[in-house]
């Protein structure tokens, strides 16, 4: 931002304040009249020329996403949020209460090319990946909602939208950067998680660059065939391949790798292959988290009973894996991503702007 202000010949203390302005301050309304009232005349006047619409071309745009649904649990502890880019493209943001704390779950792409059969972003295809502002503007937009309610600001991010974080490998480290600086959104490194269904190019970069992310894995099969059935990308990452990347990035970062296994009733739940998940990934350090399917319109595979899913649990703690059962989170709001796009022309909308 320095160096576009630069430029036009505005001095670093404007870029530092029009960053302070957009991060902290979470102003999302450049008409004169509105700014801040501290803004010097340097940068009211670039602003006056620059702040409508967006200039990609000189790489950054001031565009705010509008907020095109916002969906309630009714347990009030989880919101869905639709929002509108530039261009029409729409995507999910999802705000999710835990005792004292706030977690954003932002999308990275619009759309899917992974083409996972059980999620609906998957089903409907792949349309363009996120620029870092629009991946930005998904955390601002909630930290704004956050404040309006008076609200403690969001504490953790997981990448878990629509969309793969790993293909879009750039735009989304430009993001982090911009989440985590500290004199902006400050979200710590070690509150972000980035989910992956198995980009073994992604892995092994996030490894080599020292990323100070937390690294979340889908594996959702023990073999190949059991993992390509329900994730296409398998064919192109195989198995072997994923675990070895996986090992590679445990060695060279020492971190802990989360494994998530979507648990599919008669599919993918029983015992014995509880059993031969734990004997894949002896030697990983590993946690992993079970989810019990999020039903979609395009699949027809049905959620683990939840005897079957403690009998999963037991089977991995016994091979020495700590082992968690996501909770279900906003099922009435279509909480699993690209479900709320998807469902949009059936239910009933609360339009809003920001
Ligand atoms: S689960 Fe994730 S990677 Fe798979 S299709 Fe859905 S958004 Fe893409």
């Amino acid at each position: 931002m320095a160096d576009l202000l630069a430029r036009d010949g505005l001095h670093f203390s404007h870029a530092r304040r029009l960053w302070r302005a957009l991060h902290r301050e979470l102003v999302n309304d450049f008409a004169e009249g509105k700014l801040p009232a501290d803004f010097l005349p340097p940068l009211v006047r670039w602003l006056r020329e620059h702040a409508r619409g967006s200039d990609t071309h000189a790489g950054y745009s001031l565009d705010v996403p509008t907020l095109a649904a916002e969906i309630p649990s009714a347990d009030g502890l989880t919101s869905k949020h639709l929002l509108r880019l530039a261009d029409g493209q729409e995507v999910e943001t999802v705000l999710m209460s835990y005792p004292g704390r706030y977690t954003a779950c932002v999308s990275t792409q619009a759309g899917c090319a992974m083409g996972c059969v059980f999620c609906a972003t998957g089903q409907m295809g792949f349309a363009r990946h996120l620029r870092p502002g629009e991946i930005v503007a998904q955390v601002l937009h909630l930290q704004r909602v956050l404040r309006a309610a008076r609200s403690p600001g969001l504490r953790n991010l997981v990448l878990m939208g629509m969309g793969e974080p790993l293909h879009n490998y750039d735009h989304v480290m430009t993001a982090l950067e911009i989440i985590t600086e500290q004199r902006g959104l400050n979200i710590g490194p070690g509150r972000i998680s980035i989910s992956t269904v198995g980009v073994v190019p992604g892995i092994l970069r996030l490894a080599e660059e020292r990323r100070p992310y937390n690294l979340a894995v889908s594996l959702h099969g023990a073999s190949e065939e059991e993992r390509s059935a329900l994730v296409p990308a398998s064919r192109r990452w195989p198995l072997a391949d994923l675990i070895e990347a996986c090992r590679h990035y445990a060695e060279l970062t020492g971190r802990r790798i989360f494994f998530e296994w979507t648990l599919v009733a008669g599919v993918n739940d029983s015992p014995d292959t509880a059993r031969r998940l734990a004997a894949l990934l002896r030697g990983v350090d590993a946690h992993i988290n079970l989810i019990p399917l999020n039903p979609t319109g395009g699949f027809g595979g049905s959620p683990t009973e939840e005897s079957a899913v403690d009998a999963f649990q037991l089977a991995l703690q016994e091979a020495g894996y700590p082992c968690t059962v996501r909770q279900r989170r906003g099922i009435d709001v279509a909480a699993g991503c690209g479900q709320l796009r998807a469902d949009k022309a059936k239910r009933t909308l609360t339009p809003a702007a920001l």
